[in-house]
């Protein structure tokens, strides 16, 4: 099997049967983002406790594209550290700008690779990651009072 099959395998799965879908009862912070581009929408939220993304979860809708990277997304946050978390947005968008990045911690990512070599799909493959992004902002300004 090719590569780009494999991949696109990989981003079906994600999109037919996405991780972590739906609201949390107890999510600490909320972020909803939009793809005027493409349409996509996607509403985003985060469980983090003690630096932790403790719980990752999303709804919304759009291309096959931003519904998969949101599902890989949450599943390669979830457990890690904000520091961590924000660590692979960082990479996620190396990959974006063409540059070959590994992710050990979360292969399937590695299935969007591809979608850097088509720019008007960028701003669908990132809409998770510019939530995730968002929403550990978001987190820290609201833990802000409690820091000494
Ligand atoms: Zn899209």
């Amino acid at each position: 099997m090719q590569l780009d099959e494999l991949y696109r395998r990989v981003i079906m799965d994600h999109y037919k049967k996405p991780r972590n879908r739906g609201a949390l009862e107890e999510g600490t912070v909320s972020v909803f983002l939009h793809n005027p581009t493409c349409g996509d929408r996607i509403s985003l939220q985060l469980r983090i406790d003690d630096g932790v993304v403790t719980d990752a979860r999303f709804t919304g809708d759009g291309c096959s594209i931003s519904m998969s990277s949101a599902s890989m997304m949450t599943e390669a946050v979830k457990g890690r550290t904000t520091a961590e978390a924000l660590d692979l947005a960082e990479r996620f968008s190396l990959m974006m700008r063409g540059q070959p990045v590994e992710f050990e911690e979360y292969e399937d990512l590695e299935a969007l690779s591809g979608v850097s070599k088509f720019p008007a799909r960028i701003k669908c493959a990132t809409l998770a990651w510019n939530a995730l992004r968002k929403g550990i902002e978001q987190g820290r300004g609201e833990h802000k009072g409690l820091e000494h």
